[in-house]
């Protein structure tokens, strides 16, 4: 790549005068400009290189330009770009194959969307008719996308100026280093989290409620790992009462917390998975639903209400097929869970060591979250809930300056880099990441 600040220069003209953008107050923003990628790398206009360690918005599962994925995608907008959901079509029955094969049994059709948030929807809406009920639970910390119902099932701020769907409830999951039931051991916060639940249950009407719809792993609110057990937990009060789980894999499935769904860290199958992101890395915009037996003989004999015209799309399909190829024959998925155990993992937690800030150190695979804090003893955030600091914005500021993209959330750095991360790649990180903590540990005052 031959660097042209001109072109940049045009480029964040064309952007400011004419893009709107996502979630902000448009007037002072400044947006960093990407003028290409490769593998785990971005770089800007001016010849600058980017070690992506926010994979994005969470989901270049195979980094950038993977050239089997490219080649795929170049293959079939050769051959079809187009097609309407109601015809059949080879990449998009592929890919629907390929998708069931890696869920559990009993899960044998995929519903194709644009994206994560229609999958929540069409989950929900499955989930609804399925049971002829209509509330869904969902947790305080969460998120679930843009549109109606998963912005309401959303539990972050966002949720706040959106809430227009009706018949959401939310409840508090575990979170053992901020828990909201006074627990000291993970057994006992599982415990509690559960007790909550079903009061919540009882209190809301078991016969009123259709789902219960949470990340498997909670990813943008804090990669809050459920503790042995509280997921098993969950299933069975579903069970008990007939409801729907929902596990929302679209952050957390295809290969980030190094296994191909997160739920399968745990002992518990969903009744809907919905899945988007790491199932084709965004190269084509593409999301789904994966829908257990019982829920897809429901639409047998009864009408399906819903659809979208690109349910399916030809580019995407054919991409979602290379990607899970190239996953399964370059081992992605087993280096994201070595990269955790191995490296990411142990080396966030030597960074914990030498930097104060860093209250906590969670996650699996390459999905990471430090939980900062301006004294350990009482856990204050580095940040409030729903906003950032000056420590926050020096942070992202030093470490960008060094060359690597960071990914935070409120008091969070989240460590999210591709599935197919070089050991290398982490250790340059890792080092960034380090003299980054160095500059900003004079704000803790513990
Ligand atoms: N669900 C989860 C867990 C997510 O992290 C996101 C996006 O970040 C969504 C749903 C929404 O996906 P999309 O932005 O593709 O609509």
């Amino acid at each position: 790549f031959t660097p042209d600040p001109a072109e940049g220069q045009r480029v964040l003209g064309l952007d400011r005068a004419h893009v709107f953008h996502s979630w902000s107050a448009q007037a002072a923003l400044n947006p960093m400009l990407i003028a290409g990628g490769e593998g785990s790398y971005v770089w800007d206009y001016d010849g600058n290189r980017f070690l992506d360690f926010s994979s994005q918005l969470v989901n270049t599962n195979i980094g950038h330009q993977h050239p089997k994925v490219i080649a795929a995608i170049q293959e079939q907008a050769a051959l079809l770009t187009t097609v309407a959901p109601q015809h059949a079509n080879a990449a998009r029955g592929d890919a629907a194959k390929r998708i069931v094969e890696l869920a559990p049994d009993g899960f044998n059709k995929v519903f194709f969307t644009n994206g994560g948030a229609d999958a929540i929807e069409n989950a929900i809406r499955m989930a609804r008719l399925h049971t002829g009920r209509r509330k869904v639970l969902s947790f305080y910390r969460s998120y679930h996308g843009n549109t109606g119902a998963a912005i309401a099932a959303t539990g972050d701020p966002r949720r706040w100026p959106n809430e227009f769907a009706d018949d959401h409830v939310h409840f508090f999951g575990p979170y053992l280093y901020r828990s909201s039931f006074w627990a000291t051991t993970e057994a006992e916060e599982a415990e509690r989290a559960l007790q909550h639940l079903e009061q919540v249950i009882t209190f809301e009407g078991p016969a009123t409620i259709a789902s219960i719809l949470l990340e498997s792993v909670v990813g943008t609110a804090g990669v809050l790992i459920p503790p042995p057990g509280y997921l098993e937990g969950v299933r069975a009060l579903c069970d008990k009462h007939g409801i729907m789980l929902i596990l929302d894999e679209v952050m957390a499935g295809f290969g980030r917390t190094g296994e191909w769904f997160a739920f399968e860290n745990f002992d518990v199958v969903p009744d809907l998975i919905t899945f988007a992101k790491g199932s084709n890395s965004g190269y084509v915009p593409v999301g789904g639903v994966i829908i257990s037996d019982p829920i897809a003989a429901t639409f047998d004999e009864r009408v399906f209400p819903g659809g979208l015209t690109y349910s399916g799309h030809p580019l995407a399909c054919a991409s979602i097929v290379a990607s899970i190829d190239a996953m399964k024959e370059e081992g992605i998925v087993e280096n994201a869970k070595r990269i955790g155990a191995d490296v990411l993992g142990p080396g966030l937690r030597e960074l914990a060591e030498r930097h104060p800030v860093i209250g906590e150190v969670r996650g699996l695979g390459v999905f990471w979250a430090l939980d900062l804090v301006t004294d350990r003893a009482t856990r204050e955030p580095l940040a409030p809930y729903g906003g950032s600091s000056p420590a926050m914005v020096e942070l992202l500021g030093e470490i960008k300056k060094r060359g690597v993209l960071p990914f935070a959330n409120f008091n969070r750095l989240h460590v999210v880099p591709p599935c197919n991360v070089s050991d290398t790649e982490v250790k340059d990180g890792l080092a960034v990441l380090d003299e980054a903590f160095g500059v900003i540990d004079k704000h803790y005052t513990g």
